[in-house]
């Protein structure tokens, strides 16, 4: 029988654990919080940005919010980065993305303060990682180790294939995997849309994770027998119901499903832990910020 890995339902444990992390902060002065930046007016990031929010008073962290004008020049959004580096209510933020086409996103993140970068993404954050010192683990690949542990998938000495050397998944994922860690040890491949013989590459595989954002490229005949699969992938596709799309993953779920020992659903599998680990991430930004050491699941 192949196991369904259920996000929801392990992002939600993670999200109790973290309570008492945020009451032991709280009690003492200082309750977590997180701030999200939006440039513009793009609907599925005022989506996200709602969420984050929602997330965040569930758990009892402190939500802020930043509207910058689409039309705005980047030094108004600089600005807003400055504020919130020098608020001390604010433990963590992030600038959702993507932000518009006038303003430089990397430069953008190289102006937010890396105590505060709970996206993981300033480049002083993105060496410590490599270095195997990592202060933020970015919140998806974070999710997706977390999803390992729940299903009790060793990584150690496994032969992973991730599809995508995205700077937010693939890339930091397989600089995880690698590292001399209980969850890492891992042997990685991580291939590109200029991979030759993608399916060769996910066939060997002990584990695949999908992060490429092409719609069901990953089929039964690419999973190996027994193999491991994490579906990152989120797409909307055209179909016949109320919404006019439906979300389908970087995987075909019912043939690879046939293949694997345990697969990851979209929805309900990488996504709620992405949304979880950015919680983790602010609580652990507000626990370092105000020296005070509180259990992390
Ligand atoms: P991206 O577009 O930045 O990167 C995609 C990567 O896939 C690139 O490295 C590209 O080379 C590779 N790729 C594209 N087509 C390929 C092909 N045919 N064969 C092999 N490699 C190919 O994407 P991203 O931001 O990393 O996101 C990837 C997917 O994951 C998207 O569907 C996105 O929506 C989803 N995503 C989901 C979450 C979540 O929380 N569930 C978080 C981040 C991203």
């Amino acid at each position: 029988m192949t196991e369904i890995i259920d996000g929801n339902a392990v992002a939600s444990q993670i999200r109790e654990d973290l309570t008492d992390a945020i009451e032991t902060l709280a009690d003492a002065g200082a309750r977590p919080g997180l701030a999200t930046v939006l440039m513009g007016d793009d609907p599925a990031s005022e989506t996200y940005v709602n969420m984050k929010q929602r997330d965040c008073e569930e758990v009892g962290i402190e939500s802020y919010h930043v509207d910058v004008d689409g039309d705005a020049p980047p030094e108004t959004l600089y600005d807003e980065i400055g504020e919130l580096n020098g608020n001390d209510d604010v433990h963590g933020y992030i600038v959702q993305a993507p932000v518009p086409d006038h303003v430089d996103y990397r430069e953008v993140i190289r102006r937010v303060d890396p105590a505060k970068d709970v996206d993981g993404f300033h480049p002083e954050n993105v060496g410590r990682l490599v270095a195997g010192d990592a202060r933020f683990r970015p919140c998806t690949p974070h999710g997706v180790q977390k999803l390992l542990e729940a299903a009790d998938v060793d990584t150690e000495g496994t032969d992973v294939t991730i599809v995508g050397r995205s700077d937010i998944v693939g890339k930091p994922l397989a600089n995880l995997l690698i590292q001399k860690a209980d969850d890492g040890n891992a042997t990685v491949t991580v291939c590109h849309s200029r991979t030759d013989d993608l399916a060769e590459k996910t066939r060997s595989a002990d584990i695949v994770v999908a992060a490429a954002g092409v719609p069901q490229l990953v089929d039964g005949s690419m999973v190996g027998e027994g193999a491991v699969v994490i579906d990152v992938g989120v797409n909307r596709v055209d179909a016949d119901n109320e919404k006019g799309y439906e979300l389908v993953g970087d995987v075909e779920f019912e043939s690879a499903k046939e293949k694997a020992s345990a697969i990851t659903p979209v929805p309900g599998g990488v996504g709620p832990m992405t949304r979880a680990m950015l919680l983790y991430n602010t609580v652990k930004a507000a626990s370092l910020q105000e020296d005070i050491d509180v259990e992390l699941p």
